[in-house]
């Protein structure tokens, strides 16, 4: 399965005209990870993406995710992408796919904290059923998120949710309030410039 899923990522690059990991050399982290990249293509986004199954399960969020847990943010599923893309902060060049500036906006392990009937499920049988809660533990983003599917395929659509917990900060707003690279402090414009 692992290398499997990385077929439709790999089938997308060219890997001599695109910086982007080829993938398919790292094992599994010791504590799952997660990343947000910040992706300043044909339109800005941001690209939510957990470990799970040896790949980074991978949704766009146009808007971003929030730290109020009256926001619903749109969640589009991408392909799967390699465990190494978590460390890629750089440039896309124009004309490759999704060619644009790439930010690690956050990083960090979390916790998988689905449940089925008081048991806890494991995230990719959580993520197959269009239903999964994970605890991350970011530079930014910290406490319970709920991932959770409300359109199939061939528009499948999910919505992500701050779950009202310790970490809720209706006020924070860390899209707008909190811009930069977790990994190297840098702004858009900064990558943009240095790669
Ligand atoms: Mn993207």
């Amino acid at each position: 399965m692992t290398k499997d899923s990385l077929k439709t990522y790999q089938e997308k690059r060219w890997f001599g005209g695109t910086p982007e990991p080829a993938g398919g050399g790292r094992g599994p982290s010791g504590q799952p990870i997660f990343v947000i990249q910040k992706h300043a293509a044909s339109h800005l986004h941001y690209d939510f993406r957990l470990e799970a199954g040896g790949v980074l399960k991978s949704w766009a969020v146009p808007k971003g995710p929030s730290t109020d847990p009256k926001d619903k943010r749109l969640a589009v599923p991408t392909e799967d992408h390699p465990l190494e893309y978590a460390d890629f902060e750089g440039v896309i060049p124009a004309g490759e796919y999704g060619g644009g500036t790439v930010m690690v906006w956050d990083r960090g392990s979390y916790r998988n904290l689905t449940e089925k009937q008081g048991v806890p499920a494991p995230l990719e049988a959580a993520l197959a059923h269009g239903h999964a809660k994970v605890w991350l533990e970011g530079r930014k983003l910290r406490g319970g998120y709920a991932l959770t599917r409300f359109k199939q395929a061939p528009d499948e659509s999910w919505l992500l949710v701050k779950m009202d917990d310790s970490e809720a900060d209706p006020a924070r707003n860390p899209v707008k309030n909190e811009p930069n690279s977790a990994l190297t402090g840098r702004s858009l414009e900064e990558i943009a410039a240095e790669g």
